[in-house]
């Protein structure tokens, strides 16, 4: 990385929610989530370089606000994120983010980005290329059960990546469902409104749980799931948030991103301390076999992990130097002298 020039470094790329959806109808949506697959993926592959820590969250009966920081030695990044199931009811999101990227060599910020549409997009980017590595070959159908703000994202990443055209929704709101269907129509799927949660897994090889309760729900049950399906459980991502019934992860093949993270927040926070799970960077790197049979269940117990938004970061600096969707925002003092920092305050003393 070339040493930085002084004058650079005064402003930082900035990429408000309004810029961020200019960016993904410029790049194209599902060229964006296949670009982001790969992004992840090169980070997994490289997972040993990366300073990797379980998030920090600051529990609250409502929900949960969580700092996730990651470094490959070259670039730090962070991700502010938070959870609150409650939200919707009062007409805001339950999931919010915005993120930053940082030079490691100066410390100085680089860029300074919305993260919640990109959360979106990083985590259904990051179901997909699990799934890819995962899910039965040939897969064409999926359930998905949750259908609200991750929905979608998670269906065209499944359909971009893994080739499913088929979905059956189930949401415990109607109005989720009708809103995906609504959403999703114009978009090449056979698309099958489910009435229960039994109904939407009939027949797919995929099931997607991302479903928002800050409770122990059983949005599975044992009897729910088949031989040889894939478990892309996304939604139980804190301490005392699961949606599977804990015999189901008895008798699955469990893959997760960082353990020490997951065995806090993710299903497997159900099961003893020593309950064998896989990571998913060994099963990419060839250390470790993914799916070895057509009748193994495996489950993906997905919480969201730093260095998958730090592959976002990434991805979304490369690209605004072809799609120049960002602003100048001034965060850095610029001293003319480093050390006259009182002086730099001189410059917007009143004047007269
Ligand atoms: P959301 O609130 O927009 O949607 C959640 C949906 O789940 C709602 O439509 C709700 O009606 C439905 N639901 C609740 N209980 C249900 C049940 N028992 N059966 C069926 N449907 C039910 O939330 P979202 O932004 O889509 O996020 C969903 C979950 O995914 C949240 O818990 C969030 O924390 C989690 N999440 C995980 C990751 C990750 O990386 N693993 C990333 C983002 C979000």
């Amino acid at each position: 990385m070339p040493a930085p020039i002084a004058s650079e470094l005064a402003y930082i790329r900035f990429v408000s929610v309004e810029n961020m959806m200019k960016l993904v109808h410029s790049i194209g949506l599902e060229t964006m989530l296949k670009d982001l697959a790969r992004y992840i993926e090169d980070d997994f592959r490289r997972w040993e370089k990366f300073d990797k820590t379980p998030r920090v969250a600051s529990h609250s009966a409502e929900g949960v606000i969580e700092l996730m920081p990651t470094s490959d030695g070259e670039d730090y990044g962070f991700k502010y994120v938070n959870g609150h199931p409650k939200n919707t009811r009062e007409g805001l999101q339950t999931v919010t983010a915005f993120g930053l990227l940082a030079r490691v060599d100066t410390g100085y910020p680089e860029l300074l980005t919305e993260m919640t549409l990109l959360t979106a997009l990083r985590t259904a980017a990051t179901s997909a290329m699990v799934a890819s590595h995962l899910a039965p070959k040939g897969a064409r159908v999926m359930a998905m059960i949750g259908n609200g703000a991750q929905s979608e994202f998670q269906a065209l990443a499944m359909r971009a990546i893994c080739g499913i055209d088929t979905l059956r929704l189930y949401d415990i709101d109607r109005a989720a469902t009708e809103k995906v269907v609504r959403n999703l129509k114009q978009k090449g799927f056979d698309l099958v409104p489910c009435a229960t949660p039994e109904e939407a897994v009939e027949g797919a090889q995929i099931i997607t749980t991302c479903t928002a309760d800050k409770q122990y729900a059983t949005i599975l049950t044992d009897n729910m799931v088949g031989s040889g399906q894939h478990i892309n459980a996304i939604g139980g991502d804190c301490p005392g948030k699961t949606e599977l019934h804990k015999d189901i992860l008895a008798r699955s093949d469990v893959f997760v991103e960082y353990p020490p993270q997951t065995r806090i927040e993710g299903e497997i926070q159900q099961m003893p301390d020593d309950f064998p799970v896989t990571e998913m960077w060994q099963v990419i790197t060839g250390v470790a076999k993914g799916r070895t049979s057509a009748r193994q269940i495996t489950l993906f117990d997905g919480v969201g992990f730093a260095i998958e938004d730090f592959s976002a970061l990434r991805y979304l600096r490369d690209k605004l130097h072809d799609h120049p969707h960002y602003q100048e925002l001034d965060i850095i003092a610029d001293p003319d002298d480093p050390r006259d920092l009182f002086g730099m305050l001189q410059r917007a003393r009143p004047v007269g």
